[in-house]
């Protein structure tokens, strides 16, 4: 047993004399904007923090990218251990644009710290990196893979296989991305996307009527259909939140689309919510449906891997000195793909505040050294 298992006092004030240096490398990696649209940008993120890992001892990986920023695999610990490695999930990108930091800037004010990006997740990247300091002093440090992805914020297209690879090796994952307040995630809605393109007959509304298709009116009435697949019960929700089309008020549109947004608690409710949209007919024969999209994130659902993750992270954090509780969120995350294939997954582990994605996003300091001492305990104690 090592004295972080047996004296969280002791974790509790290593970690707490790491907090001046987690506050310095977090305003520097804040202070580098990186919108998931932007590869060298966050490049620019990545290679920041890819070069304080190297100092912690990290071996790295790079895996380059055309699109988007490079994935970076950071790997800590003894290298040929038998031991598997614990994955840890994070994302450099952000959803916020170059000059954001002009009108949010990088700001300390009672007890929160503001910027695009702290929560979600700047934070839990920079908590990941000091706990493994912590450990490396206390020499404590395991396997950890700690895994930078560089398009998260848009659905992770390109790094999801290494994410899947990497969980695979893995006895565990855990996720930087915020609490929900103060709980761990445990459950994560699935979520799709899909788009319906409606193409009608054009004509001129005043001298041809007759002979025009609305395509405008035949994709209301789909929608009408589509948002009937809401189920409440199941947890099964269906938004077409975006709608476009038709040209003038004189002309009868010819072409009208649909954006669609689903979420599924349910694995099961991927295939029944494939085909209600496959089996879509136009209601004016006329028109012509075209249907794409799908479920792109699995439901992370609540089994008993991530349960016993869970179980143990709250006992380790009431010895801390704090309470824990868990809870379910309708948005996703990279950890939907690794719970999805069966390893223990625990979300939320990153950095408590609020406004993510919304221009008062901030983290609270209070919070940073407990969650980090967390973490820490929580690497030592996952086999
Ligand atoms: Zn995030």
């Amino acid at each position: 047993m090592s004295y972080i298992d047996t004296d969280p006092k002791n974790l509790l004030s290593v970690t707490q004399a790491k907090l001046p240096w987690f506050l310095q490398h977090l305003e520097e990696l804040v202070r580098v904007e990186s919108p998931s649209e932007d590869p060298s940008a966050v490049n620019a993120a990545q290679e920041l923090t890819a070069g304080w890992a190297a100092a912690l001892g990290a071996k790295i990986r790079r895996h380059r990218q055309k699109k988007f920023g490079d994935v970076y695999e950071l790997r800590f610990g003894p290298q040929r251990s038998r031991q598997k490695p614990i994955l840890i999930l994070g994302h450099l990108d952000t959803v916020w644009p170059h000059t954001t930091l002009k009108s949010m800037p990088w700001r300390v004010d009672s007890g929160k710290i503001y910027g695009p990006g702290v929560l979600d997740m700047k934070a839990g990247v920079v908590m990941a990196l000091t706990a493994v300091s912590v450990l490396r002093e206390a020499n404590l440090i395991r396997p950890v893979t700690l895994l930078l992805v560089s398009e998260e914020e848009i659905g992770s297209p390109v790094s999801r296989p290494i994410t899947e690879r990497l969980a695979k090796e893995s006895s565990a994952v855990f996720v930087l991305e915020p609490a929900q307040g103060l709980a761990l995630k445990t459950a994560r809605k699935g979520v799709g996307h899909y788009e319906v393109r409606v193409t009608g007959i054009g004509a001129h509304a005043g001298v041809d009527f007759e002979s025009g298709h609305s395509a405008v009116l035949e994709l209301a009435r789909q929608i009408e259909r589509i948002s009937a697949f809401t189920d409440l019960k199941r947890g099964l929700t269906v938004n077409c939140g975006v709608i476009a089309g038709g040209t003038r008020s004189n002309v009868i549109a010819a072409e009208a689309r649909a954006e669609v947004d689903v979420r599924i608690v349910r694995a099961g409710d991927a295939g029944k919510v494939e085909r209600l949209f496959r089996r879509l007919k136009p209601i004016d024969s006329a028109c012509k449906l075209t249907i794409t999209g799908g479920i792109n994130r699995p439901p992370m659902e609540r089994k008993a891997g991530t349960i016993a993750l869970f179980q143990r992270a709250k006992k380790l954090a009431s010895g801390l000195g704090f309470a824990l509780d868990e809870a379910a969120t309708g948005g996703g995350s990279d950890g939907n793909f690794t719970a999805a294939l069966g390893v223990p997954t625990l979300d939320g582990m990153g950095a408590i505040g609020a406004g993510a994605h919304a221009a008062h996003e901030h983290i609270l300091v209070e919070h940073i050294v407990p969650r980090t001492a967390l973490l820490a305990a929580m690497l030592v104690a996952t086999e």
